[in-house]
């Protein structure tokens, strides 16, 4: 789950963390007054997107006055921001950040991850923030730094200053940034985040750091306990197939091919799409339906495979070992009937009362064709999305 940059900065302030002030604005009036707030002089109107790049994309704005602040408000609230980092329909701004402008030195880069290679937290810091960081560790990777944080002993005062020399900053600025430092890591250990991004940590003029950026990806597994993160959740953010699917506490990841997959279990899902992959096809989607499948989920997985891309045939795959392979079958039938499903569903299932299952299928009357083996599944759905 993604933060805006607002609420992230709020996460960075609770953790000691200094941010220039800031206020949230949702109309071109609220906009106004925040700028009154914030002393009515010049401020920066920051749209709210779940995306980067949004300076280039005019949603970040210097404004001079509470006037030029109301103009940049009025074009940007209600409309959808398109950066490279959106799709093409871009997202929508319901929300901008009215913000005290910062007078900038110097832009750096600093983020923080967790990096599954190292099962450790890695930071990675660079000299030229403010621009595209993958651009700038694909032509000069030698100005970007990397370093891991042992879960046992923490953030180490050497580590620090290490990254900080690299950086070019004095002593105090060092302070400054292993205060920085400190604060995400606790955001990580104790708000369970995934990744952290400040591009750019700015040197100011009178030489302290700061955040002016902040972006903030949370660990969806470990929302059941953090309930206050979780309540921050934006879903005007999200895509619609993806919001329905964790709606029904679907796992479903939209991908590029035409054949949609209808799986139980995240290991056996990986495996058909392999298997679609191996025989010359393309899958539309990663969707694993869970253990505990009802009718209903069924139904909702086929609505959210047929609600994107032009997917020409479906593959169902399903071990019946908790549940039952003719309840399945009834579900995938009740579906196909109430989406209306004009493509071709080729089902696989095994497990407890399998036989029936595979004869309530055949005998649908639609197009559902029954596989007993996974190869011919696969293979037969290639064909089918190929015609
Ligand atoms: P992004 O484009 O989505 O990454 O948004 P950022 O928050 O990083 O803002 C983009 C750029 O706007 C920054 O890299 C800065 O150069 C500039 N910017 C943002 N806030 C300020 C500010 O307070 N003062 C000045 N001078 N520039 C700012
Ligand atoms: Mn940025």
């Amino acid at each position: 789950m993604n933060l805006h940059e607002y609420q992230a900065k709020a996460l960075f302030k609770r953790f000691d963390i200094p941010v220039p002030g800031g206020l949230l604005a949702s109309s071109v009036d609220e906009v106004r007054a925040r700028v009154a707030e914030l002393g009515g002089g010049k401020t920066v109107i920051k749209a709210q997107v779940h995306a980067g790049a949004r300076g280039k994309a005019g949603g970040v704005k210097l404004v001079n006055d509470a006037d030029e602040a109301a103009a940049v408000a009025e074009a940007l609230l209600g409309t959808q921001l398109v950066t490279i980092q959106t799709g093409p329909e871009g997202l929508p701004v319901n929300s901008v950040y009215v913000e005290e402008p910062s007078a900038i030195a110097r832009e750096l880069y600093l983020s923080m991850l967790v990096d599954r290679g190292h099962e450790c937290v890695a930071i990675m810091v660079s000299p030229d923030g403010g621009m595209d960081i993958e651009k700038v560790a694909e032509e000069t990777p030698e100005r970007i730094r990397t370093m891991y944080i042992h879960p046992a002993a923490g953030l180490q005062g050497y580590q620090v200053r290490e990254l900080g020399f690299f950086l070019g900053l004095s002593g105090a600025q060092i302070k400054e940034f292993g205060k920085i430092l400190a604060g995400l890591y606790r955001i990580f250990t104790d708000c369970d985040a995934s990744l952290v991004e400040i591009n750019p940590l700015i040197v100011t003029e009178d030489d302290h750091l700061l955040p002016l950026d902040g972006k903030l990806n949370m660990d969806d597994n470990a929302l059941f306990r953090q309930p206050d993160i979780a309540a921050q959740r934006d879903e005007s953010q999200e895509e619609e197939a993806e919001r329905i699917a964790s709606k029904h506490d679907l796992n479903y990841v939209t991908l590029e091919g035409n054949i949609g997959c209808m799986v139980n279990g995240a290991g056996l899902a990986m495996a058909t799409m392999d298997l679609v992959k191996l025989h010359g096809g393309k899958p539309a989607n990663f969707l694993d339906v869970g253990g505990g499948t009802t009718k209903e989920r069924v139904a909702e997985a086929f609505k959210l495979i047929t609600s994107t891309g032009d997917v020409k045939a479906i593959l169902v795959n399903i071990f019946g070992g908790i549940v039952r392979c003719d309840l399945i079958a009834e579900g995938i039938i009740a579906a196909v009937e109430e989406v209306g499903l004009k493509i071709p569903v080729v089902a696989r299932l095994e497990g407890t009362n399998v036989e029936r299952g595979r004869e309530l299928l055949a005998n649908s009357g639609y197009n559902i064709i029954p596989a007993t083996d996974l190869t011919m599944a696969a293979q037969t759905a290639v064909k089918l999305a190929a015609a």
